[in-house]
């Protein structure tokens, strides 16, 4: 009954939840290794004071996030959320290996924009031009940071015309090259929008990353539609399936169909069942009890699920994943 036509299908009218998560953005980081990513992400977190704000509700998390927490926020690993006022961005990590079938393409998908991060002495770096092509031609926004900015020698203006010459190389549209740009330092915790006028803050990256970066577009009142992009292995929970919502809302304990469509074999349909569903938050999974469309979630109970899978409402069973299967001999740009 699954059909793989869910992109064709007609708009829905006005007024059924049709809509803009303001409250959300979704994005990834593109960074070479040493480029500072880790270092960033750790000061975003340390300002975003999510953790004083949302102590209230610490008593949520999963109790062995104990030990995640024990190890700190420096592992990137896997995806993290920081609060800005009162908007989440997800940060989604992103396979920096050239890889096939389809992997960056899924990851990519789950966020609508991506900072690119450049090294303020060295510049853009050949192991980010593979991520970053796929991004660009997912049509996402790219924000370009200089990052690590105190540096002695640093220079700027040459990391950026070789941050445009390689936006020009992988085919960037007009649009896309005129990237807007943020100057930072996660080291020295300061950043802004140019150099004559550094914040000692975060403030104006984080305003670049709402303003640039569009809030998930939703169909709240459709049924359910999550799309599988990673999957996890959890020694108690079992496998894990990391996705965004891109229709409905996911509820813990929902029976779901799962559908996929097999080349050479068309769309199969299963059901399961959403045992645990977790939203991430900090550097932690938070267990919830629904989750509305434009969030990114982990939800464990569907066996066997696989990357690519959509877990779907049971009466409306239809996949949405559309990816071509990039083969092997495609040469890496
Ligand atoms: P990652 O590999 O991209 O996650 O990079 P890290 O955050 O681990 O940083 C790599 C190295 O660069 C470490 O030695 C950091 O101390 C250093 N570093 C990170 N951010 C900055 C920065 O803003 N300025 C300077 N000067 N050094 C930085």
């Amino acid at each position: 009954i699954c059909n793989a036509a869910a992109a064709e299908a007609p708009p829905a009218p006005a007024g059924d939840g049709v809509g803009e998560r303001q409250d959300l953005r979704n994005i990834a980081i593109i960074a070479h290794v040493d480029h500072g990513k880790t270092t960033l992400v750790d000061k975003l977190l340390l300002q975003s004071k999510v953790f004083r704000d949302n102590q209230a509700t610490s008593d949520r998390m999963m109790d062995n996030n104990d030990l995640e927490r024990e190890r700190g926020i420096t592992i990137l690993a896997k995806n993290t959320a920081i609060r800005y006022k009162d908007i989440k961005i997800n940060i989604i990590d992103t396979p920096g290996h050239a890889d096939f079938g389809g992997e960056v393409e899924r990851v990519l998908n789950m966020c609508d924009g991506v900072l690119l991060l450049v090294d303020s002495v060295e510049g853009p770096m050949p192991q980010t031009r593979f991520v970053l092509r796929k991004s660009l031609a997912l049509n996402k926004k790219v924000v370009v940071v200089v990052n690590k900015i105190d540096r002695e020698a640093a220079r700027p203006d040459w990391v950026i015309d070789r941050t445009f010459e390689l936006f020009m190389d992988l085919g960037a549209s007009d649009e896309q090259c005129d990237f807007p740009v943020v100057y930072a330092s996660g080291f020295s915790g300061i950043s802004g929008h140019d150099l004559k006028n550094m914040a000692p803050d975060m403030d104006p990256l984080f305003q670049t990353i709402v303003k640039e970066i569009q809030p998930p577009v939703v169909k709240q009142d459709a049924p359910l539609q999550m799309l599988v992009a990673s999957v996890e292995y959890d020694n108690f929970l079992g496998r894990i399936a990391i996705g965004r919502v891109m229709n409905g809302t996911i509820k813990k304990g929902q029976q779901v169909a799962v559908c996929s469509v097999v080349e050479g074999e068309g769309a199969k349909t299963r059901m399961s069942k959403v045992v645990e569903l977790y939203a991430y938050d900090q550097f932690n999974k938070v267990s919830m009890e629904e989750v509305p469309s434009g969030d990114i979630v982990a939800v464990s109970g569907i066996q066997d699920v696989k990357i690519g899978e959509t877990i779907c409402a049971k009466e409306a069973p239809v996949a949405l994943d559309t990816i071509k299967v990039e083969e092997p001999t495609v040469s890496m740009v």
